[in-house]
């Protein structure tokens, strides 16, 4: 969806800011100024009608220095260079921010995955695993679901890429890829990792600003993966659900929205139009609605120049990657709005596919308290860090975050040193 100013311009901008305020090491911010590698692949695929369509496939690899490189794969018609290589630096700010072992990287297809049957997706899927080859690999780079993919994509990539590995080799591929079903791999919890990150970073930032989510209101920009399990969880806590946006339209109801309800009407019909529960409303009165927390939960620059002073909340919690664009960014922190970052408030979802890759590693099966407490440990510990950089260095939490990641990142540059 990127438009207007390019997309990694601005995940570079933003990581900038904080290496200017923590002077980071030159050569360290030269480096992270460009992806590692690039992988393009255009490959052919037989359509139900008989004839083939030639498909662009990318996967984007920014940085590998704490740990294989790590990211989510997206099927939507706008993918693009740009939106991927800015997608992948913010898998590196992210999992170094959580202190996992892990780089950052991203992939996807152009392609709307509604507009094909499902046997034309498998074959996409399949055929884009093989064309990737040996750029992923479990201790190289481990896809996961994003936007437009899920756990049936992954049981895919995992069966394909296992099938091309040498029989001895074979039981040692279940870890190619992460966000897999329970019966193939999977880890309990993964599913609502994302959503229950965004509620866990989001109560813990709140209560800061003295804002408890058993009181407070909230809407909810995205319905799919992040977003309804995000809206279950925040609402579990007590808070009121005022105002829901997805791609089919805008739904509000000022006594509340029961999010468990919605979120079994949207798997039903595909999206929250014709909700009965609720009334429909333009996009402007949706983002004009008065809450304490909005929380977009679907695509890049959703939050601009346009509608940015129609946003009545305290707290923007970040659950999709990059929803709000630098200039909408800087009003709003000049406007006091709390903006808990993407890199913090949507990072559940790699933490637990960081969960699921150990698991498969050891050939072990976690059961979900333990997943609940060791994902609440590590983004407790990752909020903890950011309030105190933004303390120490008296900066909002999107450069304090980002300050946390680069300096874990410089550390091990610093130490290693670069080759040759
Ligand atoms: N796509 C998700 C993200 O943007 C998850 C990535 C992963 O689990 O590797 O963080």
């Amino acid at each position: 969806m990127a438009q207007g100013p390019s997309l990694f311009e601005t995940a570079v901008q933003q990581f900038e800011r904080a290496a200017d305020v923590i002077k980071l090491t030159p050569y360290v911010r030269e480096i992270l100024r460009h992806p590692k590698n690039e992988v393009v692949v255009n490959f052919p695929v037989l359509l139900d009608n008989g004839q083939y369509k030639v498909f662009t496939g990318y996967r984007i690899q920014h940085n590998n220095v704490l740990g294989p490189f790590k990211g989510g794969i997206r099927y939507h018609p706008a993918v693009n260079t740009d939106e991927v290589r800015a997608l992948a630096a913010w898998m590196t700010f992210k999992t170094a921010l959580s202190g996992l072992p892990l780089g950052g990287a991203k992939g996807g297809v152009a392609v709307d995955p509604k507009a094909f049957s499902e046997n034309e997706v498998t074959r996409i899927t399949r055929r884009f695993t093989a064309a990737l080859g040996s750029n992923i690999g479990p201790e190289h780079d481990i896809p996961a679901p994003d936007v437009g993919t899920n756990a049936r994509t992954m049981v895919l990539m995992m069966d394909t890429y296992m099938n091309s590995q040498a029989t001895a080799t074979k039981q040692a591929s279940w870890g190619v890829v992460t966000g897999k079903s329970l019966t193939c791999g999977g880890s309990e919890g993964r599913e609502k990792a994302t959503g229950q990150g965004v509620q866990i970073t989001l109560e813990n930032i709140a209560k800061d600003q003295k804002i408890e989510l058993s009181s407070c209101t909230f809407s909810m920009q995205g319905f799919g993966n992040v977003g309804s399990w995000g809206s279950v969880l925040i609402a579990e806590r007590g808070a009121k659900l005022l105002a829901v946006q997805d791609h089919t339209g805008s739904i509000r109801n000022v006594k509340g929205i029961d999010a468990n309800a919605l979120m079994e009407y949207a798997k039903k019909t595909g999206g929250i139009k014709g909700y009965p529960e609720a009334d429909s409303c333009t996009a402007e009165e949706f983002w004009k609605t008065k809450v304490d927390v909005l929380v977009p939960g679907a695509f890049e620059n959703q939050i601009t120049e346009k509608n940015v002073d129609w946003i009545d909340a305290k707290i923007i919690a970040e659950g999709a990657n990059g929803p709000i664009t630098a200039a909408a960014d800087k009003v709003l922190n000049e406007r006091g709005v709390t903006i808990i970052p993407d890199v913090l408030c949507n990072a559940g979802g790699v933490i637990v596919s960081y969960f699921e890759w150990i698991q498969n590693k050891r050939s072990e099966h976690w059961d979900l308290d333990e997943v609940d407490e060791r994902l609440k440990k590590l983004l407790t510990r990752a909020c903890a860090s950011v309030k105190k950089e933004s303390k120490r260095l008296k900066c909002d939490l999107r450069t304090a975050a980002y300050a946390v990641g680069l300096q874990r990142i410089e550390a091990a540059y610093v130490e290693r040193g670069i080759f040759p």
